[in-house]
């Protein structure tokens, strides 16, 4: 049992974890952070639509709203201080029909109540700036501020980060049990057992870790290490949404150029046509209920229909670049708000509970509200004198013939190619793998680096990737994972190389 008692004891390094996590090593205490996966940001902020979404459309008064446009706003500072891509390619929502329309009314009021720029387009100078919207499109509303990004990214360097400033991350580590100190809710007793006393015992399936305060950021499982701690129900259930896509093969003049959503319906922003970074397309998400937390499989049913839908907002959507399909799950829950609250029962126990969407967007005023509403109340947060900075990533990719030659004169593997599709080099992997938060698994650097992500999906670079990670971790190929202890990749008998 570890003998260390930290200040904070965050379950989940998602986007949510790692932005509380990454503002939290801002500050003079001591903070551990679990998560089962064995990288930061494998549940939802791996697979979802990478949007930072302007905030228009939460409902008025909810912490959606509130979180989502400050959120927004917070993003280009810190993908610029982080070194992490950001790219403001704007959004239409789209009208084609007259209640549809009605609808963008109530977003654009939205938009001036919450002082979000916007403008109010008819279909055609829609079309004029994006040729392939469908022709049924009768007006748009253009949001200048949606960005995207890579979400996985920006967790890892906000992780990065904060391992270099102190925080002690453990990946592989499943809380399976949570003892609460006998404090109740009485929150003027934790306040007093700040410098000892009583604590949390969180227990993982390797060890047990002691904490004053537990930030509870475990995605579609918050439900259940709330009822850990509780040890009776939660007074939320979680309970997924199933969101799948197409993904579409990087293209030289993607279908669009900007972000296309329908009008939002019941279930959420309905199916969009997304530029990503590197200008593949994603195409959807739906949204299915389901009871399973794990359960990121798709089907021919539901993609037929994200098909057919997004096909009522843009036209010649070219499905034979298809490359990829995959599933998120949306941890949806509660009332359909955020929950981010102390509890009412357990002192010094904090929910960030329920971050569906847009929980992306909103993720760093998340950790400024949890900093400033909920923990500054509880811990000193006195700001360390200095911060220590992530080295940036050389990007092979975004660097002139120059640079590139000048890279590769430092160290000749930047300019051995791995993976043909995203031109990703020997350097960029091992730099990837010996970084603080480093890739232990080829999913790991697939979400840094990129062999993988491209139209092949790791077909010709997977065995490279697999070598690569073997000499560097020191470790023999078969015991090389994909991404979970569960997902073997070679078979061969330890040592017998064919
Ligand atoms: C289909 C889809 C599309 C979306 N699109 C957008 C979008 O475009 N824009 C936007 O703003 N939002 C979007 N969202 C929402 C966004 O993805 C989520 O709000 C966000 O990723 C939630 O992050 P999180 O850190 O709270 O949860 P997660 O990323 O799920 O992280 C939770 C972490 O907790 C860990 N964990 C769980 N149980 C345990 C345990 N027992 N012990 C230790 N660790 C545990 C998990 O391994 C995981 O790493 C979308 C979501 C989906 C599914």
């Amino acid at each position: 049992m570890a003998d260390t008692v930290y200040d904070v004891i965050i379950i989940g390094a998602g986007i949510t974890g790692s932005f509380i996590a990454h503002d939290l090593s801002k500050c003079e205490c001591n903070v551990l952070v679990l998560d089962k996966a064995a990288d930061v940001a494998d549940g939802a902020t791996m697979a979802n639509s990478a949007i930072i979404h302007a905030g228009y459309d939460p409902k008025p008064g909810t912490l959606k709203a509130l979180l989502n446009v400050r959120g927004n706003r917070m993003y280009p500072e810190i993908c610029r201080q982080i070194g992490e891509e950001y790219r403001a390619c704007s959004a239409f929502v789209v009208a084609t029909d007259p209640e549809e329309s009605r609808i963008l009314d109530e977003l654009k009021k939205n938009a001036e109540d919450r002082d979000i720029e916007y403008r109010d387009i008819s279909g055609d100078e829609a079309r004029d700036a994006e040729p392939n919207l469908s022709k049924d499109v009768i007006r748009a509303l253009e949001f200048p501020t949606t960005g995207i990004v890579y979400p996985w990214n920006v967790a890892i360097a906000l992780m990065e980060e904060a391992v270099l400033n102190g925080v002690t991350l453990k990946l592989n580590e499943e809380v399976i049990s949570i003892e609460a100190p006998a404090l109740g809710a009485d929150k003027d007793s934790v306040r007093d057992k700040v410098n000892g006393g009583d604590f949390y015992r969180v227990m993982t399936k390797k060890d047990t870790y002691t904490g004053r305060i537990i930030i509870n950021a475990a995605g579609v499982y918050a439900d259940k290490i709330y009822s850990m701690a509780l040890g009776h129900d939660a007074d939320f259930t979680i309970t997924p949404r199933r969101g799948e896509y197409y993904v579409l093969d990087e293209m030289e003049h993607p279908v669009v150029s900007r972000i296309i959503y329908p009008v939002p319906g019941p279930s959420g922003k309905g199916v969009l046509v997304v530029p990503t970074i590197h200008n593949n397309i994603l195409i959807g998400p739906n949204s299915q209920v389901s009871d399973d937390k794990e359960a990121v499989c798709t089907s021919t049913e539901a993609l037929t229909k994200v098909k057919a839908a997004a096909g009522k907002t843009v036209s010649n959507i070219p499905y034979d670049k298809v490359i990829r399909t995959f599933a998120g799950l949306r941890p949806s829950g509660g009332d359909g708000d955020f929950i981010i609250e102390e509890s009412g029962e357990l002192a010094g126990f904090v929910n960030v509970a329920c971050i569906d969407s847009p929980g992306l967007a909103s993720a760093p005023a998340i950790s400024e509200y949890v900093l400033d509403k909920i923990l500054g109340n509880m811990l000193p947060l006195k700001e360390k004198q200095e911060y220590i900075h992530r080295k940036p990533f050389i990007r092979m990719y975004a660097l002139s013939d120059k640079e590139k030659n000048e890279v590769i004169k430092d160290d000749p593997a930047f300019g051995e190619i791995v993976c043909r599709c995203t031109l990703a080099s020997k350097g960029e992997i091992l730099d990837a793998i010996r970084r603080p938060v480093g890739a232990t698994t080829v999913k790991g650097v697939k979400k840094r680096v990129g062999p993988g992500l491209g139209r092949c999906q790791g077909g010709f670079c997977e065995p490279n990737v697999v070598e690569i990670l073997a000499e560097e971790l020191g470790i023999d190929r078969t015991e090389v994972r994909y991404d979970s202890e569960a997902s073997v990749i070679l078979m061969e008998e330890k040592g017998v190389r064919s």
